[in-house]
């Protein structure tokens, strides 16, 4: 299997000629699970067709954009989390108060979690859903592309915990606190201007620190990409569980919002004061270097991170079916082995290798999931959204004719203020 697997490499090694190191990537990656943190490949699915579950069994194996199932497959790509993404509302581009109203959010999320669901259930013999480490680890065994869901921003769970709640149990594993844009949860980078602050502090909001302890009880792990560096901050001092950057760099490599500043690498990590995290490197050439977007560039961002934070610290997050352009050198999904071949060619050990593809980010997963068992005996946050004018609901009708009797006369009895 071993043998032959390399066999059907050669094809792929004869155009790999400034790298020797190619051989011994492939042979890694032939035992150890990559994981790419961010792929938006749903996205494209939604974007080509008005039936997305049409596209799907139009296009199967090979698809436009950056990865389809022949190209993971050629990129010895182990697992992915697959993303759920909407964009950001109209009203989310005004003051907090306009932040009640997030559109159809929730519909399109849940949309793009079908969506990711039955790319697996269209080609089972190469995809498995998964939750746990132990999971992914199995799906490698048995030649499957371990498939994890994330959702990509505050603004898609309807100002909810509830909404939360329902999307840890439909199999959601990080929720990225915000997208472009501020949310009633958290502050946002913005999406490369500069983004007016709207909160004292620039972070999180008092509702958000209940997002974050409910993520934190749920085993949904915290992902704060896209988010300002007031709300990583603030989400490092309240989370009882480790975190990850899905798909970011570092800005000490290149100078950008959506990158990492240096402060707050020097919060993760595995002493005092430090909490355990993964950053997952991006390879969009705006966060990578505009000037000078190649691989070895993105090994620079890695580099840099795992100097900062350590490399058990690390892994990749390419945002690939996300983005407009790509580095050279990694241009798609067939491509993530170079990457490994640069890692190695720098002198990084196998154990640091296997780290970065994978064992960094299933040990953050296994990290959520032994605080979500600690968390077992809490109750659910009871944490609403003050501000909503829909609760509670007026659902009664006329003279609150469709309530129990018993009911209409307790609403008789308070004001509306007092419920
Ligand atoms: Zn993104």
């Amino acid at each position: 299997m071993r043998v032959l697997g390399l066999l059907g490499l050669f094809g792929l090694a004869a155009r790999a000629a400034d790298s020797g190191h190619l051989p011994d990537a492939l042979e890694l990656l032939e035992e150890h699970p990559l994981i790419d943190g961010h792929v938006d490949l749903p996205f494209v699915v939604r974007s080509l067709g008005k039936s997305p579950l049409d596209t799907l069994r139009k296009y199967h194996d090979s698809m436009p954009g950056h990865i389809d199932l022949n190209r993971m497959l050629e990129g010895r790509l182990g697992g992915l989390f697959m993303v759920a993404w909407t964009p950001c509302p109209a009203s989310h581009s005004g003051p907090p108060a306009r932040y009640l109203f997030t559109g159809e959010g929730v519909r399109d999320t849940l949309e793009a979690i079908d969506i990711i669901k039955e790319i697996v259930a269209n080609a089972p013999d190469h995809f498995v859903l998964c939750w746990s480490s132990d999971e992914v680890r199995q799906a490698k065994k048995e030649g499957r592309i371990a498939t994890l869901i994330g959702v990509e921003g505050g603004h898609q769970l309807g100002n909810s915990l509830a909404v939360v709640r329902q999307y840890a149990a439909l199999g959601v594993r990080y929720i990225t606190l915000t997208h472009t844009c501020h949310n009633v949860f958290a502050s946002s980078a913005g999406s490369g201007d500069a983004i007016a602050p709207v909160y004292p502090g620039d972070g999180l909001t008092p509702l958000g620190i209940a997002l974050v302890e409910e993520m934190n009880r749920l085993g949904v792990v915290v992902d704060l990409s896209h988010t300002s560096p007031g709300t990583m901050r603030d989400a490092l001092k309240v989370t009882r569980a480790p975190v990850m950057f899905s798909h970011s760099g570092a800005r000490g490599v290149y100078d950008h919002p959506r990158n990492v500043p240096d402060d707050v690498l020097d919060l993760i990590g595995e002493g005092e004061g430090q909490v355990d995290g993964v950053v997952m490197a991006v390879f969009y050439p705006p966060f990578v270097d505009p000037g000078n977007a190649t691989i070895h560039r993105v090994a620079d961002h890695i580099e840099y991170i795992a100097d900062k934070c350590g490399r058990r610290h690390v892994g990749i997050g390419s945002d690939f079916d996300g983005i407009d352009s790509a580095v050279e050198g990694l241009e798609d999904a067939s491509k993530y082995p170079y990457l490994v071949a640069e890692m190695l060619r720098r002198g990084w050990s196998d154990s640091d290798v296997v780290g970065l593809l994978g064992d960094n980010i299933l040990r953050i997963l296994d990290g959520a999931d032994r605080t979500a068992k600690e968390m077992a005996t809490m109750p659910a946050s009871a944490a609403v959204l003050e501000s909503r004018v829909d609760l509670p609901c007026q659902w009664g009708g006329p003279g609150n004719a469709y309530l129990a009797k018993e009911v209409q006369e307790y609403l008789k009895g308070h004001r509306r203020d007092e419920l």
